[in-house]
């Protein structure tokens, strides 16, 4: 099975030369609903600059130095993140949170515990089926945006831990957000 693309529009670049190209693809076996866009700029002054950007169904022009913006906004924040987990402190508070998981009674407690908790959504079968101790589940779900559910059920506070996820947080707002885009759209497809 392959793709069939049609051309979807073709029109000038920024500085005129080349041009951009969005093309409207779909599998080639007919039962499918599926379909995306390929797009390029077919210029080289405007693609070192450039590139497209869809978001639904228009077509915008956004700086590849707004895209390493965000690259590096993304990458200060799992920097960040990761610095986080591997302190001695959280370590520390991490072996004391398996201890005090593989120490409850069944594993329908444990999941009443991290279900109420909000550190769990799966079904009580779908945890019996996946719980393999509270060390593999700890390496699997921990994140730095569990640390405040865990002290609480340990019991304790560390406030430079709290002000460091919230860092952590207004970072991650900051990169979450989409990439300034330039203008009006290049091209807006039919809905
Ligand atoms: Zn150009």
């Amino acid at each position: 099975m392959g793709t069939d693309r049609e051309l979807e529009y073709e029109g000038p670049c920024e500085c005129g030369e080349g041009k951009y190209i969005i093309k409207f693809c779909e599998p080639d076996h007919g039962w499918s609903n599926n379909f995306w866009y390929e797009y390029t700029i077919q210029c080289k002054r405007c693609a070192e600059k450039y590139e497209l950007d869809q978001r639904g169904n228009k077509f915008y022009l956004v700086e590849k130095k707004e895209l390493e913006r965000k690259q590096k906004q993304l990458e200060k924040c799992q920097k960040k993140s990761h610095e986080l987990m591997t302190t001695e402190k959280v370590k520390k508070i991490l072996e004391k949170f398996i201890t005090h998981l593989d120490a409850l009674p069944s594993m329908a407690a444990i999941h009443r515990l991290l279900s109420y908790e909000k550190l769990e959504c799966c079904s009580v079968a779908t945890f019996r089926k996946r719980w393999n101790g509270g060390t593999t589940w700890v390496e699997r779900n921990v994140n730095y945006f569990h640390l405040v559910a865990i002290m609480k059920i340990l019991g304790i506070t560390h406030n430079d831990i709290i002000e460091d996820i919230n860092e952590i947080e207004e970072l991650s707002k900051v990169a979450a957000l989409p990439p300034k885009t330039i203008g009006k759209p290049v091209y807006e497809t039919r809905l």
